[in-house]
């Protein structure tokens, strides 16, 4: 998909989001909840020392006092040890966020409230702004988007889209498309680039699935990512826009905007995605994929992303100021 056109290189204030998160969360004009409630408790509790008795007005009275009822006075008007000694409460440690990969790892912690919050906030606003997100490529059977999605790797899926049709009508299925000469493939899908490797793994793909899958595309994620040239973005793009399962695809794009909103802090896409199955409800996966990947395109761009546009108030991506007075400068005339 040409979510990943123009990738890496061009992710730099994506990967700057988890530092300035964690920045964010320790900074002192940000403490609060918790920390801060057992702060305000602490003062409140703390023992004021006892003022001491007043000076007796008589001379009887100014002698030293023996009775028991006197001793104890005596003592009440000593600053208490117990005053001296109660220090302010230390306030208790911050709650470590939840690491949200590992807890999707391990199958069994669920991920902090605040990142579920923000979830819950990006899910409702995208439900605004993309209602009808879906997959760019126009391949819609399981072996005809496997091809276009091996395709789409560093290419636009406008190229993938003019592309994909004339090969699949050459090499309808995975016997003919083993069965192709390499030359024939790679004149065919020569503009969509990288063609020699991409050729060869759509041919080492269509055998692998004529001998080990009986000539059917597999639906499980685990079996598509054994077939050559197929990563977890492919498999789960199969499965979520071919097959209809919950896939979530991460590519360039959502995975840059899961950094921005706070949803993971991870670049390598396979952790963002475990991050994501936390968060999402599964039932989102494929829809919610969609709409990160067009938010991604549309606004919350990996340069210069137009945040004065951008309706998610909630976002505390740090350059997300710079870049709104940066477009309030310019007239926000960037980005049309
Ligand atoms: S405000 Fe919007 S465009 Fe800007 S970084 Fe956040 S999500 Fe992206």
């Amino acid at each position: 998909m040409a979510a990943t056109k123009g990738m890496d290189a061009t992710q730099a204030g994506g990967t700057s989001a988890p530092d300035s998160d964690k920045a964010a969360r320790s900074a002192p004009g940000r403490r609060g909840g918790p920390e801060a409630a057992l702060e305000e408790t602490a003062l409140a509790v703390t023992p004021k020392p006892t003022k001491p008795a007043k000076a007796a007005k008589s001379a009887e009275a100014a002698k030293p006092l023996k009775s028991a009822k006197s001793a104890k006075a005596a003592k009440a008007a000593k600053p208490t040890k117990s005053a001296k000694a109660a220090k302010p409460t230390k306030p208790a440690k911050a709650a470590k966020p939840t690491k949200t990969a590992k807890s999707a790892e391990g199958g069994t912690a669920q991920p902090s409230l605040s990142a579920a919050v923000r979830a819950g906030l990006v899910l409702a606003a995208f439900d605004g702004l993309y209602p009808d997100a879906d997959c760019a490529l126009s391949e819609r059977d399981p072996f005809g988007l496997l091809v276009a999605t091996i395709l789409s790797a560093q290419c636009t899926d406008q190229r993938v889209n003019a592309v994909s049709p004339r090969l699949l009508a050459a090499y309808p299925g995975p016997a003919q498309m083993a069965a192709a000469p390499s030359g024939a493939v790679e004149d065919i899908i020569r503009s969509c680039g990288f063609f020699r490797m991409k050729a060869k793994n759509i041919r080492e793909a269509s055998s692998a699935i004529c001998e080990r899958f009986g000539g059917e595309v597999p639906r499980a994620l685990e079996e598509l990512v054994t077939l050559p040239g197929v990563g977890r973005k492919t498999a789960n793009c199969v499965m979520a826009n071919a097959f209809g399962l919950p896939g979530l695809t991460v590519d360039t794009h959502l995975g840059r905007i899961s950094r921005r909103l706070g949803l993971s802090s991870h670049d390598d896409p396979a952790k963002v995605e475990a991050d994501l199955a936390v968060l999402i409800p599964r039932s989102r996966w494929s829809l919610f994929s969609h709409q990160g990947i067009a938010h991604g395109r549309a606004l919350c761009r990996s340069q210069r992303p137009l945040c004065g546009r951008c309706p998610l108030a909630f976002c505390d991506w740090p350059g997300r100021e710079a870049r709104m007075r940066d477009q309030a400068a310019k007239g926000e005339v960037e980005g049309g």
